[in-house]
């Protein structure tokens, strides 16, 4: 085995011991049986019922967003709040490539088409200043839209990423989001928890997205949920996901094509629990985070993904940056480490090497490209700490 792989492997035992462990898995410490049980005893389990809005609720104490719509998953989440903002047929949105394949997808279940651009090393998200020069020289205003001057299309939105829980450079993204007239939307599927300048990432957006997957921070099982501050798109947004039914004492009328994309009542109940035990997991997951930090202060060759000073991350997954120099070694130290059974993965493949993806446009992607190559992720479980 190679040193580099052998110095991971200790550091990682140091932290988590030498059992086997995964990279993330869900915790029910708290009420979520009683919760359940609950939900099945009332007999709502399905799109009506208390535990709905009593989740909903907690979310919006929670994040301060001032709407919040549970639905059936996070890629769901992401299509309304693509649909409501605007985005049509044939209109470009922009996404970083270093992200998780369900941003793509959303764009595409609106018949749009995802425009790929690079991240910074120091967020692991968009780059807000390579963006703003690369869209002055490839667009131009026309009533009010950002034009693609080579595709001739409708540059309609922007999908920033949190990745891995870390909160990108809001303050610059809504710059440039701004200037080239573009909605912003934030994909916080993996930042529940995470703060930029104090605020609740996914709160900055006209819309924010949050997943409850099961390997999320918290867990429905499945679930999502859609923030936003806008009233009349709120209503919108419960509407659109429940059918688009009207309201009639007997009558099924329903006034466009709708989703059936509400969150289940037995899924919020388990989420309903999890909200009460969102601070200790994030406790633990900062712990957790500071032993790695120290058990890889030593190890050469590595770091850490640490925090940007302007936010407060939830460290949903932790993130080892191996050098630029070494990063032909990345394979052998994914294959060393699963062999010592600690489960570690790489970043996903890049959006436009994906079969589907390979023929959207692009901006050049130097960091991406060389994110991609050097980071590996490490158990993160919030019952490691
Ligand atoms: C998990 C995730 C999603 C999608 O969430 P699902 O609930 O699995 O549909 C979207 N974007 C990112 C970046 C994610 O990590």
């Amino acid at each position: 085995m190679s040193s580099l792989a052998q110095n991971i492997i200790s550091a990682i035992h140091d932290v988590v011991g030498i059992e086997p462990v995964s990279l993330h898995e869900p915790r029910f410490p708290g009420n979520e049986s009683k919760y359940v049980q609950e939900c099945l005893d009332s007999t709502y389990v399905s799109s009506v019922g208390k535990f709905v809005d009593h989740f909903e609720e907690e979310l919006v104490n929670f994040t301060g967003a001032k709407y919040v719509i549970a639905v059936v998953n996070g890629t769901a989440a992401l299509h309304m709040s693509l649909l409501l903002a605007g985005v049509e047929n044939s209109d470009e949105v922009l996404i970083p490539a270093l992200t998780f394949v369900a941003t793509a997808n959303a764009i595409r279940y609106c018949g749009a088409v995802p425009h790929f651009v690079d991240s910074e090393e120091s967020t692991l998200g968009v780059d807000p200043c390579a963006l703003r020069e690369y869209l002055k020289s490839i667009t131009e205003q026309h009533s009010g839209f950002c034009i693609n001057r080579r595709t001739k299309r409708r540059i309609r939105a922007l999908v920033p990423v949190h990745i891995f829980g870390h909160p990108c450079r809001l303050e610059e993204i809504m710059a440039v989001t701004r200037d080239f007239n573009l909605v912003l939307i934030e994909d916080a599927a993996e930042s529940l928890g995470s703060l930029y300048q104090g605020q609740h990432t996914g709160t900055f957006g006209l819309f924010g997205t949050l997943s409850f997957n099961g390997n999320k921070t918290i867990t429905t099982g499945g679930g999502g949920a859609i923030l936003t501050d806008d009233s009349e798109l709120a209503k919108r947004a419960r509407h659109l996901t429940t059918t688009a039914k009207l309201q009639h004492r007997w009558e099924y009328l329903h006034d466009e094509v709708g989703f059936n994309y509400r969150l289940p009542n037995l899924n919020a109940a388990l989420g309903y629990a999890q909200m009460e035990c969102l601070s200790e997991f994030l406790a633990s997951k900062r712990r957790l985070f500071e032993r790695y930090r120290d058990a890889f202060l030593d190890v050469p060759q590595v770091r850490l993904f640490m925090e940007p000073d302007f936010c407060r991350s939830n460290y949903w997954l932790q993130t080892l940056l191996m050098d630029e120099s070494i990063s032909d070694q990345r394979d052998v130290v994914l294959e060393d480490t699963n062999d010592a059974d600690l489960m570690t993965r790489p970043a996903w493949t890049l959006m436009h090497r994906l079969e589907p993806y390979r023929d959207f446009p692009s901006m050049q992607l130097p960091v991406a490209k060389s994110l991609a190559s050097r980071i590996i992720n490490i158990p993160s479980s919030s019952g490691l700490a």
